[in-house]
Formats: structure tokens, sequence, C-alpha cells
């Protein structure tokens, strides 16, 4: 059988279905020479579009330069899943246990960020086939079904059983869910990227690409950001930089490349879309440790991801690495399992993509520089909502002055780095190691999991 899914899925393109369209924009023009503005941003991703965007919304004065290494979008934030969740803290459960006493104010803030993500589309004329679906989280397991049904309860989420879960969404391998129906919303990431951009443009935003900053360096009056060729003085820095290696040394072992891997299908039939049901469109997950995410695609695809996270020695970040076939085989032997009735279609694309992994699993911040350049990283594949949230941090630390974003705990505390090498690369496999395990063995977990767990790095989804 495994044979029969690497053929299925080495017939499929080996690049994001997000970004593989016939309408994406062409590469904008390098930065020569020197180039003076108020706020550099650094990385075309969420992360640095909305910070240029929120920038020049609240202060149409102000000459704002963003640089992208290579094209708007064509990392993290062009081959997501394309789950915007309102969650800042990577699930309520890391939330609550993290920030006890704010919780309840970060779950205000995650509302209204994706509210207010919403409200911006038609605002700056960007269309992402935003679809506010909610999301099911699934029980694959019978040993989760007891938790599903607590945690529904506990977070004003609709238990379903199996029947109604399956009248959803019809695979035999769901034994229950949990429907939060306004906390998530789908999105095409690449037109979400594409359009952030665009709009940044309109209000007067010079965007750079193929311009990677190689380079910080403080003055008298604000920072130098060095480039091939040429240079851009700032008087304040934002760094949206992601997996890649930070411009401030000093936050680099705050964060781990991780792998995440991703299937879509060709366009389902009528028949095909009858067999499954999902009339409600919602983001699906499951809630197995090494859990998959999958979605209806707006031109109805199945986008199936997850389950495998790989970290390669070192922080490697490469572009051989976006493809793992020994994974994709994997993800169809899944994917099949769970959509039997699906037997014989194909897939059209595959590919991977590195997410900033940090060990508190949500984003961190603060600035460098005197306050002159400030950061937002970490988001540990649940940026594609969190990182607006993340760019109205680092405006507000750079304004200087205290704001209820700045004085929160989540702000102003960081996660514990990680380890030199080996470690870091031990580390990582013993943990993934274990949860592979701990999946088998209905959920216990092992030593080295319960020694995370106390260290305030142990990671459940
Ligand atoms: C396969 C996959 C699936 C995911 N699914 C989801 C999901 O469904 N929901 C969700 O919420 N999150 C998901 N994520 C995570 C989400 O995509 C990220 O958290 C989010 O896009 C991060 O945005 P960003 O702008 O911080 O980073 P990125 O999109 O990675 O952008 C960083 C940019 O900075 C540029 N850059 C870096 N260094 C420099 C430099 N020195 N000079 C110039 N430019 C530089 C890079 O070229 C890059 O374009 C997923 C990630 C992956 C890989």
């Amino acid at each position: 059988m495994d044979s029969e899914f690497a053929r299925l899925v080495l017939a499929a393109e080996p690049r994001p279905f997000w970004l593989d369209r016939p309408d994406a924009p062409p590469a904008r023009a390098p930065l020569r020479g020197e180039v003076a503005c108020d706020l550099a941003v650094i990385g075309g991703g969420f992360s640095g579009l909305w910070t240029a965007l929120l920038a020049k919304e609240a202060n149409p004065e102000r000459a704002v330069v963003l640089l992208e290494g290579r094209q708007v979008g064509w990392a993290a934030s062009g081959r997501n899943g394309g789950f915007c969740e309102a969650s800042l803290t990577h699930g309520a459960a890391n939330g609550r246990e993290r920030f006890p006493a704010e919780f309840g104010t970060l779950q205000r803030l995650g509302v209204e960020n994706l509210d207010a993500i919403e409200a911006a589309l038609p605002r700056h004329g960007i269309d992402c086939d935003f679809e506010r679906t909610g999301s099911i989280a699934v029980a694959t397991e019978e040993y989760q079904v007891g938790g599903l049904r607590e945690f529904a309860e506990h977070e004003g989420a609709t238990f379903l059983d199996a029947a109604a879960t399956r009248a959803e969404v019809n695979s035999p391998t769901y034994l229950a869910g949990a429907w939060e129906k306004t906390s998530t919303a789908l999105i095409h990431p690449a037109k979400l990227a594409w359009g952030l951009a665009a709009a940044c443009e309109r209000l007067g935003v010079r965007i750079v690409e193929r311009t990677p900053a190689t380079g910080l360096a403080s003055g008298a009056s604000g920072v130098s950001v060095r480039v091939q060729d040429g240079v851009v003085r700032a008087r304040q820095v934002a760094l949206g930089t992601s997996a890649f290696p930070a411009l401030v040394r000093r936050l680099r072992p705050y964060t781990v490349p991780v792998y995440d891997y991703v299937l879509v299908t060709e366009p389902l039939s009528a028949a095909q879309q009858a067999a499954v049901g999902w009339r409600n469109r919602q983001g699906i997950w499951d809630i197995g440790n090494q859990f998959h995410y999958c979605r209806l695609t707006p031109d109805n695809r199945i986008l199936w991801g997850g389950f495998d996270a790989i970290y390669h020695f070192g922080r490697g970040l490469r572009a051989v690495y976006d493809q793992r076939p020994a994974t994709f085989t994997t993800l169809a032997g899944h994917f099949f399992a769970t959509f039997p009735q699906l037997e014989g279609i194909g897939f059209s694309h595959r590919w991977g993509g590195a997410i900033d992994t940090c060990s508190r699993f949500c984003a961190f911040f603060g600035t460098a520089h005197r306050g002159r350049v400030a950061y937002a990283l970490g988001y540990t594949g649940l940026g594609v909502g969190a990182s607006r949230f993340g760019a109205r941090v680092m405006l507000d630390l750079l304004s200087g002055s205290p704001t209820e974003l700045t004085q929160l705990a989540m702000v102003r505390s960081k996660p514990l780095p990680f380890p030199p090498e080996p470690l870091a690369y031990l580390g990582v496999q013993a943990t993934r190691w274990s949860l592979a395990r701990a999946g088998r063995r209905g959920g216990r977990r092992n030593l080295w999991l319960r020694a995370l767990d106390a260290a305030g790095m142990g990671f459940d989804s």
C-alpha cells in the first residue's frame, strides 16, 4: 500500500498550492543605495506586512520601508494551512497554563484581533477567501473522548458525539468533536499576503524584495540596516523574520526551525463532496499529540497536513527540506484511513515549510538597540491570526509608552531558550519519539515528557 501512496504523492506538484497561481504578483525591485525612513520593517510575511500596514494606518506621515529577502509571502505566510485563529496562545490549554492571571484578557484580545482582521479586508479591498467557519477538534482515539467533552464544556464549544461529528464531516475515524463556531476563519494565505502588500503600497509603504538584511548597527539617531547593495537608515526597526536567523543574535537560542508538511488533493467531484459532507466547511484538527489538520480550499480540494515535525541538526533551513517523500507517503496513508470513501482521488500539490518554534509555543516579544528595534517571534505554527497582534505589540513597544499590550505578562516574559547542539537536536528527537509513543499508549506520557511538562516546555495539542 505504501508504494501506492508513494506513487500518488510523487505525481503531485512539489510546490505550495496557494502560491501556484497565474495571478501571483511579479517580484518587486531590490534596494540599491541609501534610503532613510522612520520605520524599517524586515520580513514580508504576515508579521512584517501587518506591522507596515498598521504603522501607516496610525500615522500616514510615517515613512515606512519593508525589506523582504525573497518575495512577499513565499515563506510560512504563503504556505500554511490557512487556519486564522483567534487564539494568541496556541490554544486555550497552553494559554490557561502559562498565563492564568490574564488568560481572559488574552482571549478577549484574540477575538478582537480576529474581528479586526475580518474588518480590515473590505476596508483595504483584500480578497483572501475569508470564511469564518469555525473549527472542529476531533477525537480519533477512545481515550480522547472524555477530555474533548470537558474541553467543549470549559471553552464554550459544542460537543458532538460520533454520529453528530460524522454528520458534519464523514470519517469513520472521528469518534467525537468539539465545534468552536466563531474562533477560526479559513483564508487563502497567499492571497492575504499579496493583498496586504498591495494595501501597504496604496498607503505609501515602499516594499523592496530580493533584499536580505545582513546586519543592524545603532547610530546616534537610529539604526542602520545593511543590505548587499545599500543601507537603510531608520529611526526604528521592526523584525518579522520568523524561523530565519534573527538579526539580533541573542534571540537565536529562543527558536528552532521545525518543518511541517502538507498535501492538497485534486478538486472533489460532486459525488466525492456528497461522500464527505462538510457542508459547513469547518477547519478540522485531531487532538493527537502528533496531530493532523485539514480543510476545504475555496475550489473544494482537501488540504491535509501535520503529523510529522522535522528538525534538522544545527537549526538547518534549506530549500531541499521543503520536500520529504517519507512524510508525504505517511500523510497520504493517514488521509485515506480518514476518508476511505475518497479512494482513487489524486494529490495535486505537496510541500513543507519552516515553523519558528519556541519552548512556550506562542510568540514572544521585546526590543533591542536601546528600544529602537522591536521583534515578535516564535508563533510555533499558529501565527496566521496572531501575527497581526504581534505587529501591534511591536508598534506599541516602539512607541515607548506603556499600553495594555506592553503590560501583558505574555509580552513581558520570555520562553526558555533551547540548548546548543547537539543537545537541541537530541532533545527534539527524544520529544518526537516520546510523543509518538504516547499516541500509541493511550496518551500516557513518559518520563521525558513529564520532565518537559515540569519545566514548562511540555507539548500537548
Ligand atoms: C506548513 C505550515 C502550515 C502552517 N499552518 C498554519 C495554520 O493553519 N494556521 C496558523 O495560524 N499558522 C500556521 N502556520 C504558521 C504560520 O504560517 C506562521 O506563524 C506565520 O505565517 C508567520 O508569519 P511571519 O511573517 O512571522 O513569518 P514568515 O511568513 O516566515 O515571513 C518571514 C519573512 O521574513 C523574511 N526574512 C527573514 N530574514 C530576513 C532578512 N534578514 N532580511 C529580509 N527578509 C528576511 C523571509 O524571507 C520571510 O519572507 C503554518 C506554517 C507552516 C510552515
